[in-house]
């Protein structure tokens, strides 16, 4: 089989993916060199197998620098809307602005790329995993174990190792590219928090704090389990964590927990003075909770400011994503072209870009897709 192409796109996951697509769509000549034995595996993971593809609002805030916002605005929520409508994909939007396949299921995204893979006839090298790449004359050759493979653009398109276990950043080294420290992020947290609650969950406001300063101030929910905290708003506070810990060799961090935050204490406290009951905790929160206050002299004051120290974040198996990778600052916001090597791009999570929970990452990997499209087809089409 021929294997010198236009367009070489190392990964075969979300941005992979779409770019090998709309490429083809317009007739180029474009391949993905893709390391495991499928495409989009962890498509298939996302949003609990649901897939939270997008988000209502898009706002840069939810991404740990602004390098997004070019793209963001450029293929923004209607412009994605509308690309994926064109795939066939219908969507539906939750109360809280995340925006899943009108199916609710990750795989009918996944099949639908498939079905459009196979009719454009994409070429997909499965198995296939890069380990260096090399430039002549203006020419890449992307080398495997066992092949290689020639073209005059390459894209890395390789996300972290964030559960899929390869992380590729390295291979553009041999550019001069830097790679920033990687945290895993969008993972429960290490903590000292209440003991004998694993399992229960509450609805509370946290507050995080690092070096002294509240980054972070949000109603949610909380999941309890032994030594970690999990649920959505963990999730979203272990983004602040890995992003410090990216800049800091170290940090010092508590969680601050109101489990009433609609009441003030006063409120609270004339509450409980009036209860009935032997417990009076037991009628405002749950049992396993309460009895972690048993020996509070300020039981209202103690439950609306519980404060538990955080020790750090849980293994990258478990995380959604890394926080860091490659420097950002290497390579063209408008184009995702390498600033120190002419042809060479990265889309995606392989970039130094963490989103928030909610769709945020998905959106990143298409938006910066589509603008590496429109830009590598201005170069092969002048
Ligand atoms: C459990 C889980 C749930 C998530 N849920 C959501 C969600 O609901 N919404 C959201 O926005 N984000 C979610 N994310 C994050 C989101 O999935 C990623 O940010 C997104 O998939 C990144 O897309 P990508 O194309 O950059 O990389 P990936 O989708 O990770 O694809 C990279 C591909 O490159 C391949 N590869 C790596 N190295 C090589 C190599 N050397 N040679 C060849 N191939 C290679 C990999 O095998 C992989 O197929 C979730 C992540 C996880 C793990």
């Amino acid at each position: 089989m021929n294997k010198s192409f236009d367009v070489a796109i190392i990964g075969g996951g979300m941005s992979g993916i779409i770019l090998a697509l709309s490429l083809k769509e317009r007739g180029v000549d474009v391949c993905i060199l893709e390391a495991k034995d499928r495409i989009g595996k962890k498509i298939l993971q996302t949003g609990n197998g649901k897939c939270n593809i997008l988000n209502s609002n898009l706002d840069i805030l939810n991404y740990n620098n602004t390098f997004p916002t070019y793209a963001l605005e450029k293929y923004n929520v209607n412009a994605l809307k509308e690309f994926y409508k064109s795939l066939g994909l219908l969507l539906k939007e939750d109360n809280e602005g995340r925006i899943y396949p009108y199916s609710e299921s990750a795989n009918s995204v996944l099949n639908i790329f498939l079905e459009r893979i196979e009719k454009l006839n994409i070429p997909v090298f499965l198995n296939t995993k890069i380990e260096k790449i090399y430039k002549e004359d203006g020419l890449y050759s992307i080398y495997s174990k066992s092949d290689i493979y020639n073209s005059k653009i390459v894209v890395l398109a390789t996300g972290s190792n964030a559960t899929s276990g390869i992380n590729s950043h390295s291979i553009y080294g041999a550019f001069g590219h830097k790679i920033t420290k990687l945290e895993q992020s969008l993972v429960p947290i290490k903590t000292n928090a209440l003991k004998g609650c694993s399992g229960v969950r509450s609805k509370a406001k946290a507050s995080l704090y690092i070096n002294n300063k509240c980054v972070f101030e949000e109603n949610g929910e909380l999941l309890f389990k032994d030594n970690y905290l999990s649920g959505i708003l963990a999730f979203k506070m272990s983004a602040f964590i890995a992003r410090a810990m990216v800049k800091n060799d170290t940090i010092d961090s508590y969680i601050e927990i109101d489990f009433v935050p609609e009441y003030t204490k006063d409120e609270i406290e004339k509450f409980l003075n009036q209860s009935p009951l032997s417990n009076p905790l037991n009628g405002i929160l749950h049992k396993a909770i309460a009895l972690n206050f048993k020996d509070s002299n300020n039981l209202a004051y103690d439950i609306k400011h519980y404060k538990c120290k955080v020790e750090g974040l849980y293994p990258i198996d478990n995380a959604q994503v890394v926080s860091g990778g490659l420097d950002v600052s290497q390579f063209d916001d408008k184009t995702m072209e390498s600033k120190l090597s002419q042809n060479l791009y990265a889309l995606g999570e392989v970039l130094d870009v963490d989103g928030q929970c909610g769709g945020y990452n998905l959106s990143f990997a298409c938006a910066s897709a589509l603008v590496a499209k429109d830009s590598i087809i201005n170069k092969l089409c002048k």
